[in-house]
């Protein structure tokens, strides 16, 4: 797909081949729409392209960690933790069930949660008796975080995680696939366009937990049960179904599964052309002053974003270059305002001062444009751009 050399560059956009449109074209032709066969292969695949037992695939990520908390028993006597540094849903999940939200600052180097914070606010919640039930390690720009000290901590202090590995699939922790649910008990992964794969819309939750796995394919359709081994009314004729729990309709299509496939066949070369334009951001971004997150030694990034953090943290200069970027048709994006500051959170209580490493990183991140198929001259046309950005910013703060 060919894009103008001055058109507008957006921060991450899809990537759909002539097989793509051929796989979901066969689906148009020849088979169901929805409900067929092609959702339990693409579940299959991922799973086991990411070392789980199961995936349950559904129409977005949100509803997937709205499924995931529900089958680990979230409620409204209960605590869901995050971290500020993410996507809204990561924390509406809890919000859906009624559960109080809390979170936890982020390592200002990766963005990542700081388990060192972690640690000391679970000793504190120990002693109000206020331990959380639900964790979500948030795996920024698609760099899986320290899993095995959350791992330990979820032993130590009784309490689920789940991983949210929208910006993941494809990255690995410790040689093992984000995914693998070696260190949780369920991870999310979002194909939304601006991800590492898609399917237009789309989420799929990975378990090694069959229970877990049955709870959230129930849910995902409206608490329905068609299997009559599990039906709890035997008397009932075989062509009836049973409601056994309140679910909702949060089914794919075959019609996006087939995209999915398609897509998934590509993402080791994906993450190769990801990594492949960071580590030529790190070189081209050397002078500026500025840094680019760093990726945990032992871990393979899937590169989601490039987010860089500017060394001056004058929130001025970041927005001043921000609209600059913007205004030169550079699509460039913060990833991310922290959740607590939004309205709606605000609401609830939070406000500014209460977790500073993400509230700094909200005033001072930037997202360069990044997806596979960037040319060479866009690259130059961004960097370029930010010379110009930090001239003229320099010039009116
Ligand atoms: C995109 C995203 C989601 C939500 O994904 P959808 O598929 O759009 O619902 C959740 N968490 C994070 C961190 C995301 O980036």
């Amino acid at each position: 797909m060919k894009i103008e050399q001055d058109a507008f560059i957006p921060y991450g956009r899809h990537t759909i081949t002539e097989e793509d449109i051929d796989a979901v074209n066969e689906v148009l032709r020849n088979s169901l729409l929805t409900q067929g066969p092609l959702i339990n292969s693409f579940e299959e695949a991922v799973a086991s392209k990411v070392k789980a037992k199961f995936g349950v695939a559904l129409n977005s990520a949100t509803s997937a960690l709205h499924v995931a908390c529900l089958t680990l028993g979230l409620g409204p006597n209960d605590s869901l933790w995050t971290t500020p540094n993410t996507f809204v849903a990561s924390a509406n999940c809890g919000l859906y069930c009624n559960a109080k939200i809390d979170f936890i600052d982020i390592s200002p180097m990766t963005g990542l949660i700081n388990v060192e914070a972690l640690k000391r606010k679970l000793q504190e919640a120990r002693l109000t008796n206020s331990l959380p039930k639900i964790l979500i390690p948030v795996h920024l720009a698609g760099s899986s975080c320290d899993m095995k000290s959350i791992f330990k901590l979820s032993q130590e202090y009784g309490f689920n995680v789940i991983e949210d590995a929208s910006h993941a699939i494809g990255g690995e922790y410790n040689n093992e696939p984000v995914g693998s649910c070696k260190y949780s008990s369920i991870t999310i992964f979002s194909f939304h366009p601006v991800k590492i794969i898609t399917t237009g819309e789309g989420g799929l939750a990975t378990t090694n937990d069959y229970s877990l796995y049955q709870r959230m394919k129930d849910l995902r359709s409206h608490g329905i049960v068609k299997d009559q081994k599990r039906f709890t009314q035997k008397e009932m004729s075989p062509w009836i179904y049973e409601q056994q729990v309140l679910g909702f309709n949060y089914r794919i299509t075959d019609i996006q599964c087939a995209l999915g496939i398609s897509q998934l066949n590509r993402l080791e070369q994906t993450i190769v052309e990801r990594n492949y334009l960071l580590n030529k951001y790190q070189d081209l971004t050397k002078d500026f002053p500025l840094r680019i997150l760093e990726i945990p030694e032992n871990v393979k990034s899937s590169v989601h974003l490039c987010i860089v953090r500017l060394n001056n943290s004058n929130p001025n200069l970041h927005r001043k270059i921000f609209q600059i970027m913007q205004s030169l048709g550079i699509g460039v994006q913060v990833h991310y305002t922290p959740v607590h500051l939004q309205p709606y959170f605000r609401k609830l209580g939070f406000k500014e001062g209460d977790f500073p490493e993400s509230e700094k990183h909200g005033t001072n991140a930037i997202s360069l444009p990044l997806f596979p198929g960037l040319a060479d001259n866009q690259m130059k046309q961004i960097i370029n751009s930010l010379s110009i950005a930090f001239d003229q910013a320099n010039k009116e703060i």
